[in-house]
């Protein structure tokens, strides 16, 4: 099979209202999301040795519980061609049984077959075999009866089972199910080494002589490919598949220099991404980017501070924006977002002339 598109998605939000372990069998109540997120976190780094492509569905900060819908459609728009989601289970109030159960909604027999050798693959590193009477369930769960591709939900042990939950909340739980999930996607779905691609391990692509084009300094775009780390780390702090993003800087026209801000516009994880994966984010019409834009109702705003630094996100540290550096007092702008910067102050994003977009601190800008 050539190249496999895989949709993760880790169930919940760190802040979801009531799925945690419980209590008694870990004091720390550890949230679901952590633990799902955990498992995905590690498919995914594991994956980039893989010729494959991974979009995370989830807020991968844990901030936002992204809703099932614009899960499904982040996965139905990027075409994947399989779809994964973990999620811990509960609902047996401490009792000691409990154990993994793979969910699908296939109507193939191959389909079929894949959720009983995932289930199979996962337990057989986990060993976390429980007491459920069927293990592998066909059940229209909404992320399985609306993605168009195939996809599983594993229900990944019990946080209030006196057996599983001490189990789950192990690392060596979430490595071990990450390895059966990964001999699942090798020896069953086909999925391949990336072929050599010289430099082995040289994260960094070299960087051609041209012009950015239209992903100059502070487009901002959405990275539909491969985010490739700018050193060390193993992908560790890079902007997840999916996210909005700003060109910070470019390397010519195969590769922008991106940083995330998926949820917080402040925030400074560095990427880098090629053009080709690069979708600019339409100036007039952001809200066809569902679920990574929120519509923002756009007002007037006068400038009331002399030579206010127009920067390309917000911060104090960050970047001036290069096609308009500065507002002058008086100066009319459209503010046309918000967001926090690092230090928690409030920003406004605004279009400068009708084209110019940027950001400045919101105590220099009033309402006209
Ligand atoms: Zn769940």
């Amino acid at each position: 099979m050539s190249e496999i598109k895989i949709a993760l998605d880790a169930g919940h939000g760190l802040h979801t209202m009531g799925r945690r372990c419980m209590e008694e069998f870990d004091p720390a109540q550890t949230r679901e999301w952590q633990l799902n997120n955990r498992i995905m976190d590690k498919l995914e780094e594991e994956l980039e040795a893989y010729d494959c492509r991974v979009l995370r569905v989830d807020d991968t900060t844990g901030a936002q519980d992204t809703g099932l819908s614009v899960r499904v459609m982040q996965a139905n728009r990027w075409g994947a061609n399989l779809y994964l989601s973990m999620h811990h289970n509960g609902g047996i109030g401490g009792k000691s049984g409990g154990g993994t159960v793979v969910y699908h909604d296939c109507t193939t027999e191959k389909g079929r077959r894949l959720a009983d050798r995932l289930y199979e693959q996962i337990v057989a590193k986990t060993q976390l075999v429980g007491n459920r009477s069927s293990k592998v369930v066909q059940r229209a769960y909404y992320v399985l009866a609306n993605t168009k591709m195939r996809a599983y939900l594993v229900e990944n042990g019990f946080m209030d089972s006196a057996a599983d939950t001490p189990v789950i909340i192990t690392e060596a739980h979430a490595d071990k199910t990450v390895h059966g999930i990964l001999d699942w996607l090798k020896q069953d779905c086909g999925l391949t080494a990336k072929p050599e691609a010289g430099g082995g391990g040289a994260d960094r692509p070299e960087e051609p002589d041209t012009d950015p084009g239209d992903l100059a300094v502070g487009t901002e775009v959405v990275v539909n490919g491969t985010i490739y780390g700018t050193g060390s780390g193993k992908g560790k702090g890079i902007p997840k598949v999916g996210a909005l993003m700003y060109v910070t800087g470019y390397a010519g026209d195969r590769y922008a220099f991106c940083w995330g801000v998926s949820k917080t516009p402040g925030g400074a994880r560095q990427g880098w991404a090629r053009a080709e994966d690069l979708q600019v984010v339409p100036d007039k019409d952001e809200s066809q980017i569902d679920g990574i834009t929120s519509s923002y109702r756009e007002w007037p705003a006068i400038c009331i501070e002399p030579e206010t630094n127009v920067r390309i996100c917000p911060g104090v540290d960050k970047d001036i924006l290069a096609a308009w550096p500065k507002l002058g007092r008086g100066n009319e702008v459209d503010v046309i977002g918000e967001g926090p910067a690092p230090n928690g102050k409030l920003w406004y994003r605004v279009r400068i002339a009708g084209v110019h977009k940027g950001w400045v601190y919101s105590g220099y800008l009033k309402r006209r």
